[in-house]
């Protein structure tokens, strides 16, 4: 399928009724009930307000967390809604005046894409800690409104979304730069995989020469191991369990794969031993979504290490730890991670414009909108690496 912009894809919002185009609609796939068919709903078109940015979406970038709130397991889900907190599109409507972070004035046909939490920027975690993404008020696209909530088109499993003025909004290219010819859609995995990833290395620190254990290989992992190589990691060992995964973190720079699919517990510790001087890995990130992935990452972390953990979203219970052995005996520290914010963002950018190719290659799957169930279906068997919804 084409992933170019304009195309084949240009004018789909017109409807036409008995040969007549009449008003531009929007339209998107709704969950109306957990774990049922998402179902296709038009819109009127919004008229965007002060501040607000009226979007064309060119690519949604399927998530893990997707899932997860398609199936009811996200506390923060009301239905109906509309998935996708990861968007990319082409400024369709905006009023002057309306700034991206780093004060260029939107224009129609800008591509944008745009910090996915909204976070008000006044409570303790926001002003004092200076942690946006924990703000107590922080609302989400794609996660904490219903479609009867402003801004109603709120999800980018649509045609369109309608951003409110808060919204951070990043411009990628502005109008006269935007090529037909130019695929941008892979830029989606800067959106939530990548700007994570860059939250992580923020809070923790690589030495020169630090052995740095990645577990999960999936969009994280391969944006973890870019990063790692970054921060001049010197052996970067991932574990995981899908070839395709493992094959796209060794073309990253993974110095070392361990195929969880072929191992033992005891042989991937012994493994991570044999490839970190004996020592464990100096920082080991849990990007896998498992408890099991933590109760054995703690076991591979070395005397004086980080563990990090960004890879679990969702409850998955109570984590079997021998603290005194694991974690006080060996002066760890133990870091969990919470997204990120629009700084990580732009970070996630800047890694994504170096290692383009490759990050493009992680698309593995382009799939049509009205597909969107195929789709989650796939992520959630892990059939893909990276797939994204193309309105
Ligand atoms: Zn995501
Ligand atoms: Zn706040």
């Amino acid at each position: 399928m084409s992933g170019k912009i304009g195309g084949e894809n240009g004018g789909q919002d017109l409807k036409r009724k008995n040969g007549v185009l009449a008003e531009p609609n929007a339209y998107a796939m709704v969950v109306e009930e957990f774990g049922k068919p998402l179902c296709y709903r038009e819109f009127k078109l919004p008229q965007p307000q002060n501040g607000e940015v009226l979007v064309k979406i060119i690519a949604s970038g399927i998530c893990g967390s997707d899932v997860h709130v398609w199936k009811g397991e996200d506390m923060r889900s009301r239905l109906p809604m509309i998935l996708g907190h990861e968007g990319l599109g082409i400024v369709d409507q905006v009023n002057t005046g309306r700034m991206d972070i780093f004060q260029n004035e939107l224009a129609e046909g800008d591509l944008i894409l745009w910090n996915r939490g909204v976070s008000c920027k006044a409570c303790y975690q926001c002003l004092i800690k200076r942690k946006t993404y924990n703000c107590t008020s922080r609302w989400t696209y794609g996660f904490s409104k219903s479609i009867n909530d402003y801004p109603y088109l709120n999800g980018s499993y649509s045609s369109h979304m309608l951003l409110t003025p808060e919204t951070e909004i990043i411009r990628i290219r502005k109008a006269e730069e935007v090529k037909p010819e130019e695929d941008y859609i892979p830029y989606v995995s800067a959106c939530c995989a990548g700007t994570t990833t860059a939250c992580v290395f923020e809070q923790i620190r690589i030495d020169q020469a630090d052995h740095v254990v990645i577990q999960g290989p999936g969009p994280l992992g391969i944006y973890a191991v870019l990063f790692a190589k970054e921060a001049g990691a010197q052996n970067i060992i991932v574990i995981g369990g899908t070839k395709e995964r493992l094959d796209l973190c060794r073309k990253a720079g993974a110095t070392h794969i361990i195929d969880r699919s072929q191992t033992t517990e005891e042989e991937r510790l012994r493994q991570v031993m044999a490839f970190t001087d004996g020592r464990g890995g100096d920082v080991v990130l849990e990007l896998a979504g498992t408890k099991e992935a933590v109760e054995e990452g703690i076991k591979f972390t070395s005397v004086n290490g980080t563990y990090a953990s960004a890879g679990i979203a969702v409850d998955v219970g109570d984590v079997k730890i021998n603290w005194f052995r694991d974690v006080v005996r060996k002066n760890v520290t133990v870091k969990g991670v919470w997204v990120g914010d629009v700084k990580n963002t732009y970070q996630a950018l800047k890694i994504y414009e170096k290692h383009k190719e490759l990050l493009a290659e992680m698309i593995s799957h382009r799939i049509p909108l009205k597909e969107a169930d195929q789709a989650l279906q796939l992520m959630e068997e892990k059939k893909t690496v990276k797939a994204v919804l193309i309105p």
